[in-house]
């Protein structure tokens, strides 16, 4: 037998409201997005020529009136008929703007268009016992007015209440969700999620000080006006042509979006792709410093200038989490409640363009200005190691922008290395002998006896420094990495000319079998030093391997 799940929307709407949207909050989000688009699709209309109305200068405006319990929300955008209540309203689960975008396919693909699953509306029951919607439709028809109090009835009848264009959502505020009238709550939602919002929103108005004439008189008090509140910036950075944009832009930009942070970012990356998938955005990297707050101060998603979430593991990469800044996509595949990812091969895709774009930049900032890149290693190095080790892609490209600094401030890239140690750090067997130090105070004898044989010794200072060795090792043909006070540093091949030591044979052997004893531990290899050559008469070295042991260990381990 085959039929048909009847669903009754009796047991549709309690479902909505309690599981659909696990947040609350998100009901002023939502319905500020329909506004949104509502005066995005008039824009679209009219510079098409299809409404034949004045545009001007449309702001939505939020509302609370605490006393009744109420909170509006206004704009000035397309309206509906009483026909089109019906439609999109009425009809759970249809979305308009998808309707709209299908409509307009060509010319309205960049218009930027919020809505997608035709459930936003509904959401508004999360926190209403009743719901009115007051709309006037740019056509010429009049205004309707709906009123639902959550359950499937409704009444729908025209009105004279209203004769400006647009709608009006009246929200009755239920007996659990009064947190919600207050001014702080919505100041709060208003600037977590529609910070960046397309079209202007107004909340509450604000005293603006008008300066003084220059020829009035001393003491003259400056008059003020009230003027609308503004909570939010419609034309963020990320929105704009890099072209357009100065290094104070983007600055400033850093600053809005994290009010709290002081540090001057070091530099950022303007993202900017439509194909195969749309993506804007902005990245900071952030200067590593004791007040980076790396919980709270996270990279933002957003879907058309819509906060969607922090959360944004999978979208970038592991070892960009650091960064900072705001991503754009409006083809990031969120479930309906926006805030958790549905794993997709555009999600992928989305990733890898990112940290390519990463690679990329890294490569212009090098080539750009190599001393003032040099500077901001130790800033950038441990996001670069961790990529370096994460990403296989992002590895491909490192020779050309990973630096390895020395222990006296020299900054060699990979095949820079490789020349300069050629002639006097290679092994028997061939291999040429990577020299570094992971702490150069506590290694300081160790380094200074390596630079006085002429080699050049490496600082590796980060914490992931094992698994990094561990990757060059394994990726690149005849190398090895030897940290200073391993016994490697015993197979360099040596070109230098004996220093002619003050002890005999003899008391070389000697003075060797006393330390030892003293020492009395396999696992470490005496080695005894010219006296004129080094200020350590001799040095007491562990096998390499067995150091890296221990170091995987204190990091974790792994690779
Ligand atoms: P969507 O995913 O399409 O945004 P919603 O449930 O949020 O779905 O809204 C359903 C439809 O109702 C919208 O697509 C739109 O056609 C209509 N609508 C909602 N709010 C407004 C508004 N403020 N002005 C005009 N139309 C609106
Ligand atoms: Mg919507």
């Amino acid at each position: 037998m085959k039929g048909s799940i009847n669903v009754s929307v009796e047991n549709i709407f309690p479902l909505i409201k309690k599981f659909l949207y696990s947040d609350h909050e998100i009901f002023l989000r939502e319905l500020i997005s329909n506004a949104t688009d509502a005066t995005l699709k008039l824009k679209h209309l009219t510079s098409i020529g299809e409404a034949k109305v004045e545009y001007g200068n449309p702001k939505i405006e939020v509302k609370a009136d605490k006393q009744n319990k109420k909170i509006h929300i206004i704009d000035q955008g397309l309206g509906m008929t009483s026909e089109e209540v019906e439609k999109y309203i009425n009809q759970v689960a249809f979305s308009g703007a998808e309707e709209f975008l299908e409509k307009y396919k060509d010319s309205a693909k960049d218009s930027g268009i919020i809505g997608h699953f035709g459930l936003g509306f509904y959401s508004a029951f999360m926190v209403a016992e009743k719901v009115e919607i007051i709309s006037k439709s740019y056509k010429d028809e009049p205004a309707v007015h709906w009123i639902c109090d959550g359950s499937p009835e409704f009444t729908l009848e025209e009105t004279t209440a209203k004769t400006e264009r647009g709608t009006e959502i009246i929200l009755h505020i239920a007996e659990d969700s009064t947190e919600f009238l207050e001014e702080n709550k919505i100041r709060e939602l208003l600037t977590k999620y529609n910070k960046f919002m397309p079209v202007p929103i107004k909340f509450g108005t604000k005293t603006h000080t008008l300066p003084l004439p220059e020829d009035a008189p001393e003491g003259t008090k400056p008059e003020t006006e009230e003027v609308d509140n503004i909570i939010n910036n419609p034309t963020p950075a990320w929105t704009i042509a890099p072209s357009e944009l100065t290094a104070e832009d983007y600055t400033s930009f850093y600053h809005e979006l994290y009010p709290m942070q002081f540090e001057e970012p070091l530099f950022n990356i303007h993202l900017n792709v439509d194909y195969p998938f749309n993506l804007t955005g902005i990245l900071y990297f952030p200067k590593l410093s004791n007040n980076l707050n790396i919980e709270k101060d996270k990279i933002q998603l957003y879907q058309n200038q819509v906060f969607v979430t922090d959360e944004v593991k999978g979208i970038v990469p592991d070892f960009l989490m650091l960064l900072r800044g705001v991503i754009d996509s409006p083809d990031i595949p969120l479930n309906v409640s926006r805030s958790y990812l549905q794993a997709d091969g555009a999600v992928k895709k989305i990733s890898s363009y990112i940290t390519k774009k990463v690679a990329d930049k890294m490569v212009a900032l090098i080539n750009e200005n190599r001393e003032d890149y040099e500077k901001k290693w130790n800033d950038i190095k441990i996001v670069i190691e961790y990529g370096m080790i994460s990403e296989d892609k992002f590895f491909e490209k490192s020779d050309k922008f990973a630096l390895y600094p020395t222990t006296d401030g020299k900054y060699f890239l990979w095949n820079e290395l490789e020349e300069k140690i050629k002639p006097i750090q290679t092994d028997k067997d061939g291999n040429l002998v990577i020299l570094y130090a992971t702490n150069a105070d506590e290694q300081h004898s160790y380094i200074q006896s390596g630079k006085d044989k002429g080699y050049e010794v490496l600082l590796l200072d980060s914490p992931i420094v094992p698994h990094l060795i561990q990757k060059l090792e394994s990726s690149k043909e005849k190398i090895q990495f030897a940290r200073v006070d391993a016994d490697h540093i015993n197979n360099l091949i040596k070109k230098d000319e004996p220093v002619i030591s003050k002890l005999n044979e003899t008391e070389k052997e000697s003075l060797k079998k006393t330390v030892e004893e003293s020492i009395n531990d396999q696992k470490f290899t005496v080695q005894l030093e010219d006296l004129d050559s080094s200020d350590a008469p001799f040095t007491i070295t562990q096998p390499e391997f067995m150091r890296r042991m221990k170091d995987m260990q204190a990091t974790g381990g792994g690779g």
